[in-house]
């Protein structure tokens, strides 16, 4: 990628998770070389810098992976920066992917010249990464920002983390797609019922559940309204805490619902928040879509590689 985010050279791989932590790295290694192939053949100049997004939780000063629910157990502790520094022989940084989103939209999209701004995402999970003053909060375990898992019910749903009451455990793909499954079982949608018979209970998901509300269907729309109301109620909250210029919001869902999901946050913002705030934030959809994680590569590493805040993490790794 070239510092106007013009992509030169782009390679895509499956995960291959069952096969173990070795063969991800592997398999990242070879697409990062084979990309890096593409390049050198349309000319560009040599990569200085690897970028790599990940889902979190992940230390990002250290490179490694804590712990990706998503992935499993084995993968617990990889050191995933470190390594891929050690096979291409080049600095390699990693980031959360919505922090990675957030550098995105900051660089080339909706946050362009905007200092202070919450990037959220809502997708298969909900997420969140926080700029304050120019800069990603990350707080001293390179952690902050998981903005879904905040509670807006002390009694409610159970989160995929385990909490309770969690946004994320009502304004998500996985949530919806929960609820959905919950009402089948119920016999409570009849729209429900007819795609359960056509692709299987099991293949339920947020999409559905949109397409029965729009259908007319009274429980699909249920379940989408709590969603938009829990994204508003938490986009009140944040606005009190955070005071953004912004909030840019990305994710399949969030592109999907649009103005939809947007229209009644900023309703109850603009009556639920202190004044001052409430009256400077304004709500938008993200600009950059599913790439934006690879945007984000090239302003993570043009930070990383000269702000003296972070040290390589192969630097951090070895003196641990
Ligand atoms: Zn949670």
């Amino acid at each position: 990628m070239l510092p106007d985010g013009e992509r030169v050279g782009r390679t895509a791989r499956l995960t291959p998770v069952a096969e173990g932590p070795a063969a991800v790295i592997e398999a990242c290694a070879e697409t990062l070389e084979a990309a890096a192939a593409v390049a050198r053949r349309e000319g560009s100049p040599e990569p200085t810098a690897i970028g790599i997004s990940s889902p979190g939780p992940l230390d990002p000063r250290r490179g490694i992976v804590t712990d990706s629910p998503n992935l499993g157990a084995d993968f617990r502790g990889l050191p995933l920066a470190p390594e891929l520094e050690h096979r291409l022989g080049l600095p390699a940084f990693l980031e959360r992917d919505t922090n990675v989103a957030a550098l995105a939209e900051m660089t080339y999209g909706a946050a362009r010249s905007v200092e202070d701004f919450l990037y959220l995402t809502v997708s298969t999970g909900f997420g969140g990464s926080i700029v304050s003053e120019g800069r990603l909060l990350h707080g001293p375990d390179g952690m902050a920002g998981e903005l879904g898992h905040v509670q807006v019910d002390l009694e409610g749903a159970t989160c995929g983390c385990g909490g309770v009451g969690h946004v994320e455990a009502y304004c998500s793909g996985v949530a919806i797609a929960r609820r959905a499954r919950a009402a089948l079982k119920g016999g409570r949608s009849a729209f429900l019922a007819q795609r359960a018979d056509r692709d299987g209970p099991a293949e339920l998901g947020a999409d559905d559940v949109a397409e029965g509300e729009d259908a007319g269907d009274l429980t699909c729309a249920r379940i989408m309204a709590q969603a938009r109301a829990v994204f508003a109620a938490a986009c009140v909250g944040f606005v009190n805490v955070f005071n953004p210029s912004l909030i840019v919001v990305g994710g399949a869902i969030a592109q999907g619902q649009g103005d939809r999901l947007l229209r009644p946050a900023r309703d109850a913002v603009s009556i639920g928040t202190f004044p001052t705030p409430g009256a400077r934030v304004r709500i938008v959809l993200a600009d950059l879509g599913g790439d934006v994680s690879l945007a984000g590569a090239y302003p993570l590493i043009a930070d990383r590689l000269v702000n003296p805040r972070w040290p390589r993490p192969s630097a951090s790794a070895a003196s641990a």
